[in-house]
């Protein structure tokens, strides 16, 4: 199946999480493609290249980074913003 006749009804979705570097958070690199035509799906309304404390794209959108933590990991104040 060619990408221009692809619906992209089905997706796939790799995962990988990275050791913060240099003291920075654990990230989780997500990217999805067609199941059927290997096109890459964009991520929409997230900013790109930002800071590793919040969750963003490559210049592509493509490549979507996710900081993440085990609970007792998260600092108070983080949790906090979260709640409010
Ligand atoms: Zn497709």
């Amino acid at each position: 199946m060619t990408q221009q006749n692809c619906k992209h009804y089905r997706a796939t979705a790799k995962v990988s999480v990275h050791r913060g570097i240099d003291g920075g958070p654990r990230m989780a690199n997500v990217k999805i493609r067609c199941a059927d035509c290997g096109e890459p799906f964009e991520f929409l309304g997230v900013e790109t290249e930002g800071p590793t404390d919040r969750p963003s794209v490559d210049v592509k959108a493509q490549d979507l980074r996710v900081p993440i933590a085990v609970r007792n990991e998260v600092e108070p104040k983080t949790t906090k913003k979260k709640i409010q």
